[in-house]
């Protein structure tokens, strides 16, 4: 087994925008050159919410996982499957949720904000308090040692590391106790300055036109307390800047701060540079994606091999899990 073994998911939301792929894709990009990676849409983790509408889940997945095909997750360097496909997770959540105590579940500091924030759901369910012993399940099936995660996700890794050291003080060290990997994002703004979501219809999609994007960026919200073109700007207090800072060439940058500053151009022009620069960017990963899209066996097939590498590998840990717990 590698020691150097990373696993992570995304529960499947549909086609993905830039806060996906500065916040989760542009790492994983990163760490499939260094790690053994295993990438899986977590299709499970969407039951917790979406119990009572599961129509989309399979679309949206399919549309998820394109994104990551186009987007630079190579499956020569990573493995990328389906939860639901490698029921070993369900198997390991079996039993770990045997030995989780509730308690620790209940203070899950996510479980009470979702809960509020979702108040539309009914989520009193059993599935929705335990899916961190899912998520642990996820993690230690392939004994990963690493986990990329931000400084918010902590919390759920600190539940995977206790639900790990318990179940090796019990049976047994069958797992290695899974270490963050802490991963800096850029925060990335949808076009009203909020932060980007699909829910807040303010995202710029990964698999969309160059003119749909354009047309988005055209419309972002600028630095408010410049209402004339003939006023002076700030690009720290602009929305639209924040893609500049990520798209746009530090010479160019460092222009139209100057020229802001000074009202020597205004709004408009500037948003025409930073469209340019992000359709430009995006072009080679949207020509991929329109490919892959256009041979949807081809994509079913890296799933299935994916899946089934998946399920190998998760295969040998139980084999060890059904032996140190004596069944
Ligand atoms: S000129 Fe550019 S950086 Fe300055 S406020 Fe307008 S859009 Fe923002």
């Amino acid at each position: 087994m590698s020691n150097k073994r990373i696993v992570s998911g995304m529960r499947p939301t549909g086609k993905l925008h830039l806060g996906h792929y500065h916040g989760v894709l542009a790492n994983w990009r990163k760490l499939q050159e260094e790690f053994e990676c295993f990438f899986f849409a977590a299709d499970w983790h969407s039951l917790t919410t979406e119990y009572e509408n599961t129509d989309g889940i399979v679309e949206s997945t399919y549309e998820m996982v394109l994104d990551w095909l186009a987007f630079g997750i190579d499956t020569k360097k990573s493995t990328v499957f389906l939860q639901s496909r490698v029921p070993q997770h369900a198997e390991l959540n079996l039993i770990l949720s045997m030995i989780t105590p509730v308690s620790w579940l209940e203070r899950n500091p996510t479980y009470k904000e979702m809960r509020e924030n979702l108040s539309t759901k009914d989520l009193s369910t059993f599935g929705f308090l335990g899916y961190p012993v899912l998520m642990a399940s996820d993690i230690i099936v392939y004994k990963a040692t690493r986990v990329p995660v931000g400084q918010d996700q902590l919390p759920h890794l600190e539940i995977t590391r206790e639900i790990t050291r318990r179940f090796n003080y019990l049976y047994g060290e069958v797992f290695p106790e899974p270490t963050a990997l802490l991963t800096e994002t850029p925060k990335v703004l949808g076009i009203d300055g909020r932060k980007m979501s699909k829910s807040y219809g303010n995202a710029i999609f990964l698999s969309e036109t160059a003119e749909e994007t354009s047309k988005k960026i055209m419309s972002m919200v600028t630095d408010t307390q410049r209402p004339r073109r003939s006023d002076p700007g700030e690009p720290d207090r602009c929305v639209a800047f924040t893609l500049h800072r990520l798209y746009t060439p530090e010479e160019e940058q460092a222009r139209i701060v100057k020229e802001c500053r000074g009202a020597e151009i205004g709004c408009v022009d500037c948003k025409k540079i930073l469209a340019g620069n992000v359709v430009r960017e995006l072009a080679p990963f949207r020509e991929k994606r329109a490919e892959l899209a256009a041979q949807p066996e081809l994509v079913r097939q890296i799933l299935e091999e994916g899946n089934s590498h998946a399920s190998s590998e998760a295969a040998k840990t139980m084999q060890e899990v059904r032996k140190a717990i004596k069944l």
